[in-house]
């Protein structure tokens, strides 16, 4: 038998498995707590968040905001009524990915969330309202499973937007440090844009991170420093990008390497000076003195 983990609904193995009881209340409104069975980290990430109160504040919202869009919106429901049970039931079904949950449907990895199911209802309103509004259903529950069964066709398409916009969102900031980085040293009268469009790209490929260092191995060259400035600008940002990406990384880093030890030298030869002219002050320096004498 296949076992998943309570919060992320990875397969378990019996070796990393955790088995914890988690309270929940029942229909009568009795605690009982049931044994869960959870990924060491899982459980961790899971208990962590459910004593989060503003996570559980911000899941209770939005789940508030998933109802009542469903109520307004999709169904377009009285103010007045309240949905049924089965309703409930089947839109929490899309938070965790399951038909008909019984349990807890908050605080799990696994499924999607509220946002995620909000965003596909308005995404998928037009096509559900005009369905709706010209079929006969046999009753009301048929009418429900067409609208769940669209959502659920969606959620996929709209959860993987999300992602994309959070990556691109995650771009933006780090694409915003090395434009700033390479108007402050290379040139600072290149346009925002001009930087930002050309190092998308580098940053997918190379990392924040490696770029970051690359432009500073740049500016502490001084032979690849003269060279950028002594070229029109409309060049330079070619020239920084061709060096990243041709991977003239090694030379560069190879340069620093020995300008240190170049510098590290001349610093042990001024100090082997120093020590031996008070050397010979010590020794003869008393001879002069006594010359003196
Ligand atoms: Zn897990």
């Amino acid at each position: 038998m296949t076992i998943r983990c309570y919060h992320c609904n990875g397969l378990l193995d019996e070796n990393d498995m955790v088995i914890k009881p988690i309270p929940l209340i029942c229909k009568n409104g009795k605690v009982r707590n049931y044994k869960r069975k959870f990924h060491m980290e899982c459980l961790q990430e899971y208990m962590k968040n459910s004593s989060n109160r503003e996570v559980r504040k911000s899941e209770n919202d939005d789940w508030s905001k998933v109802y009542e869009y469903y109520k307004s919106e999709i169904m377009r429901y009285p103010e007045t009524s309240n949905l049924s049970i089965y309703e409930v039931r089947r839109l929490n079904g899309l938070r965790v990915g399951s038909y008909m949950p019984n349990g807890n449907t908050r605080i799990v990895k696994k499924g999607y969330s509220y946002k995620t199911i909000l965003l596909t209802m308005q995404f998928s309103k037009a096509v559900i309202v005009k369905y709706i509004d010209t079929h006969k259903f046999h009753d009301g529950e048929h009418k429900i499973n067409y609208v769940m069964s669209v959502l659920g066709k969606n959620l996929d398409f709209i959860a993987e937007k999300m992602r994309l916009a959070q990556e691109i969102g995650e771009m933006t900031q780090s694409n915003r440090k090395l434009a700033e980085y390479y108007k402050n040293n290379f040139d600072e009268y290149i346009k925002d844009s001009s930087v930002a469009g050309a190092f998308r790209m580098l940053i997918k490929e190379h990392g924040e991170d490696n770029l970051l260092e690359a432009f500073g191995l740049v500016v502490r060259d001084g032979r690849a420093m003269d060279y950028i400035k002594s070229i029109e600008g409309t060049h330079r940002l070619n020239y920084i990008r061709k060096i990243v990406a041709e991977d003239k990384l090694p030379e560069l880093r190879r340069r620093a390497d020995s300008r240190k030890k170049q510098i590290r030298a001349v610093n042990d030869m001024e100090n082997e000076i120093t020590v031996s002219a008070t050397k010979y002050k010590r020794k003869g320096g008393k001879r002069h003195l006594n010359w003196l004498d």
